[in-house]
């Protein structure tokens, strides 16, 4: 059930959150699908309404970098990076704290994080969220919430409620509605748990600008195919049902058109309105990026037989768009 975020409906939904429910989030980045990670049947149900293979670890939505050095270990380049990107669109890979260490004791006892939800790895992914809703309803759940994003696993990231009905429908207690999400991109997973920075996925916060905060080259892991260290790193992820060509300089007879910039291309006089989105007309990338998925999830349901999709510039969050796009084409 879709329930307009407000004061009223946030605490109903941490209500839901406490007592082991599911709840559809919204953030900056995407909406979420979140559940209390420190209940591990909770976290469970994550896996089970997405689908999602149980080796995928989710990310740990919490308040601030206080309240995620509960759970790891804040060195010297998470607190640099706390401090120029958090609240907003980037998740860290930190090493987790032995259980004895944690106030709570860690591990499956109550107040630690559930294992299942970072896979059993030694290390977790912890984000601070901005958006307002997302950040009123941790604070009202008070626990740390796990949250992957809201749609069946390997399908298009949901920017608006209505995408996460139309994805997981009952599966889903209550979810929030805050209207379409600012970013509409998914986080940066950006693991400081290693020798050196890397970034797992590409996302709202460039490659370029954590170079510049931390101070050192970030390198860039697009993952093995064979065994990825994310999910977001399996070839065919984010993908709609149509085909989708990139780099198109035309549009093909059955094909949709998804635009970017002011370029015409020819089309017949049949050609329907309803076949062309432009992520954005000024090539702004950071409308582009904000429109992504809804247009792909429009063009995918316009009635055409594939996506012809014109070049976004490979720089600063158009990284992403591509990262996205690529795995979107993916056959
Ligand atoms: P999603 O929640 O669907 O946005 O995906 C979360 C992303 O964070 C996935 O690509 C995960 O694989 C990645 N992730 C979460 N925890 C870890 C971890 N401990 N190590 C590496 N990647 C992680
Ligand atoms: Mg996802």
């Amino acid at each position: 059930m879709i329930k307009t975020a407000n004061f009223e409906s946030i605490a109903e939904a941490a209500a839901i959150l406490r007592d082991g429910g599911l709840v559809g989030m919204p953030t900056e980045t995407v909406y979420g699908l979140a559940a209390d990670a420190t209940n591990g049947e909770a976290v469970a149900k994550i896996f089970a309404a997405k689908g999602r293979p149980s080796f995928n670890p989710l990310i740990i939505h919490v308040m601030n970098l206080a309240q995620a050095g509960e759970f790891v270990e804040v060195n010297e380049w998470a607190r640099a990076a706390a401090g120029s990107f958090w609240p907003g669109p980037l998740t860290m890979v930190l090493p987790k704290l032995p259980p004895s260490t944690h106030p709570a004791g860690g591990g499956d006892v109550k107040g630690g994080i559930s294992e299942l939800a970072s896979a059993g790895l030694e290390t977790l992914a912890v984000r601070v969220p901005s958006h307002k809703v997302a950040r009123a309803l941790i604070e009202a759940a008070g626990v740390p919430l796990a949250a992957p994003s809201a749609n069946v696993s390997g399908t298009l990231s949901p920017t608006s409620a209505a995408h996460v009905h139309d994805s997981l429908g009952d599966k889903v207690d209550m979810i929030l509605a805050a209207g379409a999400c600012e970013i509409g991109l998914e986080s940066t997973v950006l693991d400081l748990s290693g020798e050196a920075p890397l970034v797992l996925r590409p996302g709202g916060v460039s490659a370029e600008d954590i170079c510049e905060v931390l101070g050192v080259v970030v390198g860039y892991d697009a993952g093995d195919p064979e065994a990825p260290k994310s999910p977001g790193q399996l070839l065919k992820h984010y993908a709609p049902n149509l085909p989708v060509r990139l780099n198109a300089i035309d549009v093909r007879e059955g094909e949709a058109l998804l635009a970017f910039g002011r370029t015409k291309f020819m089309v017949g006089p049949d050609f329907p309105a309803e076949w062309v989105r432009n992520l954005s007309e000024t090539q702004d990338l950071h409308e582009a990026a904000a429109n992504l998925f809804a247009m792909l999830k429009s063009l995918d349901g316009s009635g055409a037989q594939g996506i012809a999709v014109m070049a976004v510039p490979d720089v600063g969050i158009g990284v992403a768009i591509n990262d996205r796009l690529k795995r979107a084409a993916q056959k």
